[in-house]
C-alpha cells in the first residue's frame, strides 16, 4: 500500500448528503497531504454511521465493537509505537459507551488521534439523541412539547478537562480547515481530539448545514485567542449558541504514555524480544 491507493472500491452506504462523505474526502485528503505509509497507518473504529469509515479508506483497519475503539488503538500504539494511530467514531459511539475511555486516553495521553463525527444525534439506530444532542432535541424517542431534557456534553470542553493535549473543532462545511486540522492532529505526539460538527441529514433536521453556517466561527480571528492557554481554551469552549467556534482550541506537549515508561520509550514491544517470555504462568489461577 502506498498513498496512491487510499482509496477502496467500496462503495459508501450513508444517506446521500450525509456529512460523513466530507469527513472521508478531507481525511484522505490529510493522510495524502502526510504522505504516510499506509502501511504504517491503522484506523480503529467503534459502531455506528461514522465507523462505517474504516470499511472505506485502505489503511490497516479495524471496526471493533461500540464504543471500543480507543482501547483497541491503545492496544495497538502499545504493541508498536511506531504505528500511526487513528481512531474515529460518533458522538454516540464516543461519548456515550465509549466516554470511560475518552476520558483514560487523554489523562494518558496515549499517541492516538481521535476524530469524533458529531451530528447530535444517533443516527445508524435510527435518530434517537445523543449524549451530544441539545437541551430539547425533539425525536421520536424524546417528544415534544419537552424534548430531550439531558445537558449535552462539550466535546472540546471534556476533551480539555481531562487533558488531551491537542483539541480542535472542525466543521465539514470548511473542509479546507478540516483537512489541515486532521493533519495537524496527525501529527501532533500525543492524544490529539477533534469534534467534526456532521450534520445528519435524515434524522436531525435542527442541526442542518445552514444551522452551523450561521453559527460556526473560525476561532484563529476571534479576539483573545491564543491555543497555548487552557484558560482562554476553556473559555471558547464555553460558547455554543449563536456563536461556536472551530479550529485549533488548544496544542501542548507532555510526554506520552508510550515515552513515560521505560519498557516502551526504547523499543516497542514488537521489537522486544517476547516471543521468548513464557506467559502462561500468567493465566493459571
Ligand atoms: Fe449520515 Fe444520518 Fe444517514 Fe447516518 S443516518 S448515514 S449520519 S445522514
Ligand atoms: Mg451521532
Amino acid at each position: 500500500m502506498s498513498a496512491h491507493d487510499i482509496n477502496l472500491s467500496y462503495v459508501p452506504t450513508w444517506c446521500a448528503g450525509c456529512g460523513n462523505y466530507g469527513i472521508i474526502n478531507a481525511l484522505k485528503k490529510a493522510l495524502t497531504s502526510l504522505n504516510l505509509d499506509l502501511e504504517q497507518t491503522v484506523l480503529a473504529t467503534g459502531i455506528g454511521c461514522a465507523s462505517k469509515i474504516s470499511q472505506y479508506v485502505n489503511t490497516y483497519r479495524i471496526e471493533t465493537l461500540h464504543g471500543r475503539s480507543l482501547p483497541v488503538a491503545t492496544g495497538v500504539k502499545l504493541a508498536n509505537h511506531n504505528l500511526t494511530v487513528i481512531a474515529e467514531g460518533g458522538d454516540g459511539d464516543g461519548m456515550g459507551l465509549g466516554m470511560g475511555h475518552f476520558i483514560h486516553t487523554a489523562r494518558r495521553n496515549l499517541d492516538i488521534t481521535y476524530f469524533i463525527h458529531n451530528n447530535q444525534i444517533y443516527g445508524l439506530t435510527k435518530g434517537q439523541t445523543s449524549p451530544t444532542s441539545d437541551l430539547g432535541a425533539v425525536t421520536k424517542f424524546t417528544p415534544a412539547p419537552l424534548g430531550n431534557v439531558e445537558q449535552p456534553i462539550n466535546i472540546v470542553k471534556m476533551a480539555l478537562n481531562a487533558g488531551a493535549t491537542f483539541v480542535a473543532r472542525g466543521f465539514v462545511g470548511n473542509s479546507a480547515q478540516l483537512i489541515s486540522l486532521m493533519a495537524e492532529a496527525i501529527k501532533h505526539p500525543g492524544f490529539a481530539v477533534v469534534d467534526i460538527l456532521q450534520p445528519c441529514v435524515t434524522f436531525n433536521h435542527v442541526n442542518t448545514y445552514p444551522w452551523y453556517q450561521q453559527r460556526v466561527k473560525v476561532i484563529d480571528n476571534m479576539e483573545g485567542y491564543d491555543p497555548t492557554s487552557l484558560d482562554k481554551a476553556l473559555s471558547f469552549a464555553g460558547l455554543w449558541g449563536e456563536q461556536i467556534p472551530i479550529g485549533l482550541y488548544y496544542r501542548t506537549i507532555r510526554p506520552t504514555f508510550h515515552e513515560s515508561l521505560p519498557q516502551l520509550s526504547e523499543q516497542s514491544l514488537m521489537q522486544q524480544k517476547i516471543d521468548n517470555v513464557d506467559i502462561t504462568g500468567l493465566m493459571k489461577e
